[in-house]
């Protein structure tokens, strides 16, 4: 009698951890689809390793490093990340958040993590450089919304977008490539704190299409 009291308590705590289980397995499953727009859900702000940044730190990845500037066969494709620090962490991923619908905001967010605890801060992303990641023709629009002081880097197949700067190094109309400095990291527009919107767009018979900026980036998450 005693040990079918027992057994009759015991039944909905295995029916809870039954069910907990399977809502584990399915959370897990869920965490590990390959669904682009989605992949650094989850890890963000996820630290980024950049083999442009320095080739002597020992967490780097192998990632061939690139050569810089005018010249270099490939330089029309935006490649790199544009703050050019293995400190850079993104704090928000493509496609999601304020970069949904893709088609239209695609974009990272980019700032810097100065004390090395994972997460972006405001003193050492203030006033970061910020770099072409490939040649091309600039278009400063200052004062713009939401993309605050804003810089576009074209040429025929390629367009790279750098939002909420502070300060502008380059003018309309300048030539740039790969590896200049085109301005420094502010808040401008709709921001919440100092950081760098990076879009990068590919033409496609014609038409403009935005795409993932982590697949024309030596982007790794740092071990
Ligand atoms: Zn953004």
């Amino acid at each position: 009698m005693s040990a079918h009291y027992a057994q009759s308590r015991r039944r909905p705590l295995i029916f809870l951890l039954v069910i907990s289980l399977g809502i584990l397995a399915l959370w897990l499953r869920t965490d590990d689809e390959p669904v682009q727009y989605t992949r650094w859900q989850g890890l963000a702000p996820a630290v980024m390793t950049n083999a442009l940044a320095s080739v002597n730190d020992n967490s780097l990845r192998a990632v061939a490093e690139p050569q810089q500037g005018r010249g270099q066969p490939d330089a029309q494709r935006p490649y790199g990340n544009p703050l050019r620090a293995t400190s850079t962490v993104m704090t928000q991923g493509y496609g999601v958040g304020t970069h949904a619908p893709a088609h239209v905001w695609g974009a990272i967010d980019l700032a810097i993590d100065s004390t090395g605890n994972g997460m972006a801060d405001p003193q050492g992303s203030w006033n970061h450089p910020i770099y072409a990641t490939h040649d091309g023709v600039v278009t400063v629009t200052p004062n713009s919304y939401p993309a605050g002081n804003h810089v576009w880097i074209v040429n025929d197949a390629y367009r790279t977008g750098y939002a909420h700067l502070a300060t502008f190094t380059v003018s309309n109309g300048q030539v740039v490539a790969r590896g200049d400095l085109i301005g420094t990291m502010g808040s401008t527009g709709m921001s919440s704190g100092p950081h760098l919107d990076y879009q990068v767009w590919e033409k496609v018979n014609g038409a403009w299409i935005n795409r993932n900026p982590l697949d024309f980036s030596p982007f790794e998450l740092a071990p």
